[in-house]
């Protein structure tokens, strides 16, 4: 079985769900670098701290520093994970890389979950989320609106601040500049771990192609 496995793919190509619902299934931590550096800032740690030195200005950790973060909890915890969208950039696929050949292990998955833009734009902003329970819908899939109640749990079903059409292109051009370049540098550097998989298709068909990804039968040792 695949154990380190890096998810990667633009905004709403659905790779948080997936890889809860991997996590589930498998048995392996989902880690979002987001909650690791929360939970460091939080905490009060001196990575942490270090991370507030930038985060508290409103600037982005840099890559050496968010790889430390990642790394200190695989410390922690084992190297087995699911991250979803992380490396972000580069640099950071750069640094992970070394990080884990000192920790004597390597990635033994990577999946790019595509999307077309149009597609991309289309499902953003169309998304309405509930204040209560997190959980979100499409406006035109499941007909519900913006100020109508949950289905799941009856409270409000509003638009995100961030689902808007500048914020959208902002995320997608943040995406093709710092993200698409980690595929690059997989393709080249390990072209046999990179997969990739057409996110347009439903939940449960990706789920079924991640899940034989991540079984794999071939042993690894
Ligand atoms: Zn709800």
């Amino acid at each position: 079985m695949n154990q380190r496995i890096v998810l990667l793919g633009p905004p709403a190509s659905g790779k948080g769900t997936q890889a809860d619902r991997l996590a589930d299934c498998f048995l392996i931590p989902h880690v979002s670098t987001g909650a690791l550096l929360r939970s460091e800032c939080s905490r009060g740690t001196p990575l942490g701290q270090e991370a507030d030195g930038w985060t508290s200005k409103g600037l982005l950790v840099p890559d050496e520093l968010a790889v430390r973060i990642v790394t200190a909890w695989m410390k922690e915890n084992g190297p087995r994970f699911i991250f979803d969208g992380f490396p972000r950039t580069v640099g950071q696929a750069e640094y992970l890389d070394s990080s884990l050949a000192e920790l004597r292990a390597g990635l033994d998955l990577i999946v790019l979950l595509e999307l077309p833009d149009e597609l991309i734009r289309r499902r953003i902003l169309e998304r309405i989320s509930c204040l209560k329970c997190g959980a979100t819908f499409s406006m035109s899939l499941h007909g519900n609106q913006e100020g109508s109640p949950c289905p799941r749990c009856g409270a409000l079903l509003v638009r995100r601040n961030d689902d808007t059409e500048e914020a959208l292109d902002q995320r997608l051009e943040v995406y093709r500049d710092l993200t698409l370049p980690v595929v690059g540098y997989y393709e080249k550097k390990s072209p046999n771990l990179l997969h990739r998989i057409d996110a347009g298709e439903g939940s449960d068909e990706i789920f079924a192609k991640l899940s034989a990804l991540v079984a794999d039968k071939k042993d690894k040792g």
